[in-house]
C-alpha cells in the first residue's frame, strides 16, 4: 500500500513506496545488487518477453531507482519515468528515443550550454538535424516543422535570460503536426507541472533541485502517457514499426496492456540496455533523500531569490538584473501564467564595467562558492563570460544573454541577511 496524494510536499514523502517488503526497512533501502534470481524459466521468460513487468539486470531497472522514478512521476503527474546516469543522458536518449539519421527536432535557442554542444553537434555527427527556434515567438516552431520532425524541445526557465517558455503555446502548434513537446523542467521542478500545459515528455537533470545537495549525478526522462503515438504512425516509426532489436515487436501494442507507456518502456529496454547510461542505486538513494524536501526547498529558494533580485535591482553597481519577478509585459505573463509558488531560485546580474568587475564580484563572493553548478542548498555563482561561455565573440556572448559583466546566481538556503551581506561586501570591492 503507498500513500495518495494531489500535493507535492506528500507525493515526495510517500509516493512509490511505504516499506520493504522483505524487512519493513522504512527509509528506501539501496538495492546494491547486479542482478535478480529468477524464480523458473518460465518466470525468466515472462519478463524478457514483457508479459511481466520485473527486475533483470540493474543497468536496465533496479528497485532503489524505481522508487525514484514512481515519485518522480507522481510529482509530476505522468504515467512511468526511467531514471539515467545524467541530465545528458536524459536529454539524449528522450531524443534517439524517437529520432534518427535523416530526422530533425525543433529545439528552443535558450539551452543549457551542454545541450546547445550536444544538439549543435552530437546529433548532427548522428544525422540527426536540430533546428533552432526562438520562443519569442512560438509561430518559430511551426515554421520549421516537417514530415521528419520527431520533437519540440525546450528549458522551462532557461539561463541566463530566464525568460519562462511558453508550453502551452508550442504544444498546440506541436498537436497539429503531431509533434511531441520535450521538457527539460530541471530548474523548475516543483514550480512547474509542463504535462498540465500540454508537455508530453520531461528530460530532466536529477543532479540540481531535485538532488538539492549538490552530491549526486543524475536525469530522469518522464512519459505524461498523454500523446498519442499510435495517431501519428508514420511520424513515429520506431514505435509503430517492428523493432528489429526486440523479436519485431511493435511498441504501441506490445506495451498496451501495461498502459500508456510505450514510449518509455521502448527507452528502457532498447536505449538503456543498448547504451547502458544506467543511475546507480547510490545516487537513486541520495537523490530520494533530496526529493524529500524539494517542495519546501523551492519555496525557499525561490524566497531568497526575490529577495536578493530587489536588493541587486537597487544596488548602483549593478547595470541590470534578470529575474521573472523582475520581468515586464508577455515575459512577466509567461511566468505568472506557468510558474506557481515563486519566481525561480535563479538571479542574474549584469554588474557595471564589464569583464574586470564581474570577474572582480566573483572574486570577492566568501560565502557563495564559486562553480559550475546550480540547484545546491549552498549559494553559487559563476561568472559565464569568463568560464562557460568563454569561447565565445562579445556580440556572441550578448545574443546569449550573458554579457562580459553578467554573473549568474543560484540562490541558496542561508539566511537572506548573510546571503545579501556577501553580494553587498562582494560589490563594494568592485
Ligand atoms: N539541463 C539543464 C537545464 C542543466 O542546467 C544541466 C546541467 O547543468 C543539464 C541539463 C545537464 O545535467 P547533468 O549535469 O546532470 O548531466
Amino acid at each position: 500500500m503507498t500513500i495518495k496524494s494531489s500535493h507535492k510536499e506528500t507525493i515526495v514523502l510517500h509516493a512509490g513506496y511505504r516499506k520493504d517488503n522483505a524487512t519493513n526497512s522504512v527509509a528506501v533501502p539501496i538495492y546494491q545488487t547486479t542482478s535478480y534470481q529468477f524464480d523458473s524459466t518460465e518466470h525468466a521468460a515472462n519478463l524478457f518477453s514483457l508479459k511481466e513487468l520485473g527486475n533483470i539486470y540493474t543497468r536496465i531497472m533496479n528497485p532503489t531507482c524505481d522508487v525514484l522514478e514512481q515519485r518522480l512521476t507522481a510529482l509530476e503527474g505522468g504515467a512511468a519515468a526511467l531514471a539515467v546516469s545524467s541530465g545528458q543522458a536524459a536529454s539524449m536518449m528522450a531524443i534517439q528515443n524517437i529520432a534518427h539519421a535523416g530526422d530533425n527536432i525543433v529545439s528552443s535557442t535558450d539551452l543549457y550550454g551542454g545541450t546547445w554542444n550536444l544538439f549543435a553537434n552530437t546529433l548532427k555527427t548522428m544525422g540527426i538535424e536540430v533546428r533552432f527556434a526562438d520562443p519569442s515567438n512560438p509561430e518559430n516552431f511551426a515554421k520549421v516543422t516537417d514530415d521528419r520532425t520527431r520533437a519540440y524541445y525546450a528549458e522551462t526557465l532557461p539561463n541566463p535570460k530566464l525568460h519562462v517558455f511558453p508550453i502551452q503555446e508550442v504544444s498546440d502548434i506541436g498537436k497539429k503536426h503531431g509533434v511531441p513537446l520535450i521538457m527539460d523542467n530541471t530548474a523548475a521542478h516543483g514550480i512547474c507541472r509542463p504535462f498540465e500545459h500540454g508537455a508530453a515528455i520531461i528530460a530532466s537533470s536529477c543532479t540540481k533541485y531535485i538532488g538539492g545537495h549538490g552530491n549526486s549525478i543524475g536525469g530522469i526522462i518522464i512519459d505524461s502517457g498523454n500523446f498519442d503515438w499510435e495517431a501519428n504512425k508514420d511520424r513515429f516509426p520506431m514505435l509503430n514499426q517492428p523493432d528489429p532489436s526486440y523479436h519485431g515487436a511493435i511498441w504501441t501494442e506490445a506495451v498496451k496492456p501495461l498502459g500508456p507507456i510505450a514510449y518509455i518502456i521502448k527507452a528502457r529496454v532498447t536505449l538503456l540496455r543498448d547504451c547502458g547510461q544506467a543511475m546507480s542505486p547510490m545516487n537513486a538513494f541520495l537523490l530520494l533523500q533530496g526529493l524529500e524536501t524539494l517542495p519546501l526547498r523551492m519555496e525557499r529558494h525561490c524566497q531568497n531569490a526575490e529577495k536578493v533580485a530587489e536588493f541587486l535591482n537597487n544596488h548602483d553597481k549593478v547595470m541590470n538584473v534578470i529575474h521573472p519577478s523582475l520581468m515586464e509585459g508577455e515575459q512577466k505573463k509567461r511566468a505568472d501564467s506557468y510558474l506557481s509558488g515563486g519566481y525561480g531560485p535563479l538571479v542574474g546580474a549584469e554588474i557595471k564595467g564589464g569583464m574586470e568587475s564581474g570577474k572582480k564580484f566573483i572574486d570577492s563572493l566568501k560565502m557563495f562558492y564559486h562553480l559550475a553548478n546550480i540547484g545546491d542548498s549552498r549559494s553559487l555563482a559563476i561568472h559565464p563570460a569568463s568560464t562557460t561561455h568563454s569561447q565565445l565573440t562579445e556580440d556572441e556572448l550578448n545574443a546569449s544573454g550573458a554579457s562580459e559583466g553578467y554573473v549568474r546566481l543560484s540562490i541558496g538556503l542561508e539566511h537572506i541577511d548573510d546571503i545579501l551581506s556577501d553580494l553587498g561586501q562582494a560589490l563594494s570591492e568592485v
